[in-house]
């Protein structure tokens, strides 16, 4: 979509993106300073393996600050965002045929990465009506002797859903239940949340689990930080050791100006924070108004992230003005890039569908132009 889309304002058209999730705002000055200061102090060479001092003792303070988690530094390391980190724990764990439960929708990343290694995605759909939340029972029931993973990534790309205690402790329950599986707490969107709810992590609810839940995190999303490939990670050690590894041998380390930026805008308070996320908050409910007003589109209310994920089951069949019939949603996504100019996610990408992903860090322009042509394109099917 994201190739095609530019491929269409070569041609001059129009186009508006509401396709990327990536923050529109500006990385902290903290961060920046940070980075200079790295320079300053000379600190170019090769970086400690796991990531330097300043910032897993940051990431330290934070897990201890913002989640309640004592963690020594031997349990943090630091990779090229928190895409590596995945990538790094997959490596190092899976072998071929292994299984890592994948409730649905998904981050693209999770079945492509673990698919990359042998492993087997086992996909658990959860249900509109559900706020987009895995049911612990359907979970039970994928886990098999050959699980290997779990992976829980809340607030979710694409839904924005948050899980309660109450999902948490059920979940925590079917996984004391089967004690060789590991979990993923895909954590990134975490400071994103909305109405004043927090995002809670699975070790405050079921701190027992600690010796096999890998907590991945970054400054991407919450610092508006993504061009500077920082995530951390926190986790057993034989498991970060294992990682640990995997990031020897592909990359040396973090680049050391990225790290003193992030450790810069880790310690830098959560005020800028709150602001984004009020920004988010407020064009959330505008975009989610809209969509409602949409004869057709269902979508239910993003409690965290910065994506809407209307569905579009009662437009399906339907025939756009160029003769383009609508049997699934990257069939809607195509025509709507293509007649309408505005380019958005399909959810059967994200493994449950028929659903659009529209992400809301964008410009209030946007939003407000994306949302009529959305509009505009669904009163003209028939
Ligand atoms: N996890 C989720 C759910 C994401 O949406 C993304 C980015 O889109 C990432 C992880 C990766 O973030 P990064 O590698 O920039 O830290």
């Amino acid at each position: 979509m994201a190739k095609r889309a530019r491929e269409l304002v070569a041609e001059g058209k129009p186009v508006i993106s509401l396709a990327l999730g990536q923050p529109d705002f500006a990385s902290p000055p903290e961060a920046l300073a940070g980075a200079v200061a790295e320079v300053e102090a000379g600190r170019t060479g090769y970086p400690p393996l796991a990531g330097q001092k300043a910032l897993l003792e940051a990431v330290a303070d934070k897990f201890r600050q913002e989640n309640g988690l004592q963690v020594p530094l031997s349990r943090l390391m630091v990779a090229n965002g928190g895409k590596q980190l995945i990538f790094n724990a997959f490596m190092a764990t899976l072998n071929e045929g292994d299984e890592v439960i994948v409730p649905a929708p998904y981050w693209v990343s999770y079945p492509l990465i673990a698919g990359m290694f042998g492993g087997k995605p086992v996909i658990v759909p959860s249900r509109e009506e559900d706020g987009f939340r895995p049911d612990p029972q359907k979970i039970r029931q994928a886990i098999t002797s050959r699980t290997r993973w779990l992976v829980l990534n809340f607030p979710n790309n694409p839904t924005g859903a948050i899980l309660e205690r109450a999902d948490l402790e059920a979940l925590a329950e079917v996984l004391r239940e089967a004690p060789h599986v590991m979990v993923m707490c895909d954590e990134i969107y975490e400071h994103l949340v909305f109405d004043g709810q927090q995002a809670l992590s699975l070790l405050q609810v079921a701190p027992d689990l600690a010796e096999r839940v890998l907590i991945v995190n970054g400054v991407s999303k919450a610092y508006a930080m993504t061009g500077w490939r920082v995530g951390f990670a926190c986790g057993p050690e034989p498991l970060i050791s294992a990682m640990l590894k995997v990031q020897g041998n592909a990359t040396s380390g973090i680049c050391t100006l990225a790290q003193g930026g992030a450790a810069a805008a880790l310690r830098s308070g959560s005020a800028g924070i709150k602001k984004m996320c009020a920004t988010y908050q407020r064009r959330r409910d505008q975009v989610v108004a809209r969509l409602r007003q949409i004869p057709g589109l269902t979508c239910a209310l993003p409690q965290g992230a910065f994506y809407a994920y209307p569905g579009l089951a009662a437009l399906m069949g339907k025939t756009t003005p160029a003769g383009r019939k609508l049997q699934n949603d990257e069939d809607f996504a195509e025509a709507l890039l293509e007649e309408a100019w505005l380019a958005t996610v399909p959810g059967s990408a994200f493994g449950l569908g028929p659903h659009l992903r529209l992400s809301f860090a964008a410009s209030d322009e946007d939003l407000q132009e994306g949302c009529e042509r959305l509009a505009n394109f669904v009163a003209s099917l028939s």
